[in-house]
C-alpha cells in the first residue's frame, strides 16, 4: 500500500514506479518469497486457487477474449485488487470484473514448474498490466486503434496532467514518470507545449509554418505519440537536453533522428514514445 498512486512505468520496480510484475515481486519479495518480476512468469509458477476462495494477498491475473492474460495485481478482498496500472497510470486499487478474472493464486502454497500464460489470439495485441501493448517503432506507420491520424477519440486518449495534453495511454504513462524524474533532478516536471494534435490542429499549424510542421495526417502528434518540450530541452546543449538524451529511453522515449543537429530539420524540443 506504501506504493499507492506511484506512477506506472513499464520496466521499472520501484520505488518511484512500478509495473505491475515488479510491484507483486517487490510486495512478496518484502516478506521473504522470490517471484517472478512479469505477469506472465508469476502465472506460469503460481500454484492456483478456485478464485471463489480468493484471500487478501492472493495473486489476481486477469485476461479476457483475445488478449490472454492481461494483468495482475494483490487481492485486498474479494472484490478489489492492488496493482500498477497501466491505463490508470499508476498504483492503484481497483474493481475486479468477475468476467475478467483469468485465475487465482496463492504464492505461500508453494510454486509450480512453470506453466505458460495464455497468450493473445487472433491477430489480438498483447495486453500487459491492464492496456495493449502496440508494437515498437521509430518511423514509418504509427497507426493503432483503427483510428485516423488525429482523429482519435479522446476516450481513447489519457491526460498528461497538464492543461489539457493528453497521448496515447501506455506513452501518457511513460511521460508522467519521465516528467516525475525529470522533476527530481531539476525541481519542476518537464515543460510542455505540445501533445496530441487533431486533424484539424495539424491543418492550421500547417498553414502557419509549412516548413515546420508535417504535413497533415502524418504527424506523430497525431498519433498521440509525441510531444513538444520547453523549459530548456527546446535547446541543443542545455542541461535540460543532456538529462533528456541520458535518460528519456528508460521512459520509451526518443529524440527522432531526422530532428537531430545537421539532418535538415533540426526541433530539439520534439520527442516521441517509441515503447
Ligand atoms: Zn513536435
Amino acid at each position: 500500500m506504501d506504493a499507492l498512486g506511484r506512477p506506472y512505468a513499464p520496466g521499472t520496480a520501484g520505488l518511484d514506479s512500478w509495473a505491475c510484475g515488479s510491484l507483486v515481486q517487490a510486495a512478496y519479495g518484502s516478506a521473504g518469497i522470490d517471484l517472478p518480476d512479469d505477469q506472465a512468469g508469476l502465472y506460469g509458477v503460481t500454484t492456483p486457487v478456485d478464485p471463489a476462495d480468493v484471500l487478501p494477498g492472493d495473486l489476481v491475473f486477469l485476461g479476457a477474449g483475445e488478449s490472454g492474460l492481461a494483468h495482475v495485481g494483490i487481492a485486498l478482498d474479494p472484490q478489489t485488487m492492488l496493482a500498477a496500472d497501466a491505463r490508470a497510470g499508476a498504483v492503484v486499487v481497483r474493481r475486479l470484473p468477475t468476467d475478467e478474472v483469468l485465475g487465482v493464486g496463492r504464492p505461500s502454497l508453494g510454486l509450480r514448474d512453470g506453466v505458460p500464460a495464455p497468450g493473445p489470439t487472433g491477430g489480438a495485441l498483447r495486453v500487459e498490466c491492464g492496456n495493449a501493448v502496440y508494437p515498437p517503432t521509430t518511423e514509418g506507420s504509427r497507426a493503432w486503434g483503427g483510428y485516423p491520424n488525429g482523429l482519435i477519440p479522446p476516450s481513447a486518449l489519457c491526460p498528461l496532467g497538464v492543461a489539457g495534453h493528453a497521448l496515447r495511454c501506455d506513452a501518457a504513462a511513460a511521460y508522467r514518470a519521465l516528467s516525475g524524474a525529470f522533476a527530481g533532478a531539476f525541481g519542476t516536471p518537464l515543460c510542455l507545449t505540445d501533445s496530441y494534435r487533431t486533424y484539424a490542429g495539424q491543418v492550421r499549424l500547417y498553414g502557419e509554418k509549412p516548413a515546420l510542421a508535417a504535413v497533415p495526417g502524418t504527424s506523430d502528434h497525431g498519433w498521440g505519440l509525441a510531444v513538444d518540450l520547453c523549459g530548456g530541452v527546446e535547446r541543443f546543449g542545455t542541461a535540460q537536453y543532456a538529462w533528456m538524451v541520458a535518460n528519456a529511453g528508460r521512459f520509451g522515449f526518443l529524440h527522432p533522428r531526422w530532428a537531430d543537429p545537421g539532418n535538415g530539420r533540426e526541433e530539439p524540443w520534439h520527442w516521441e514514445y517509441a515503447g
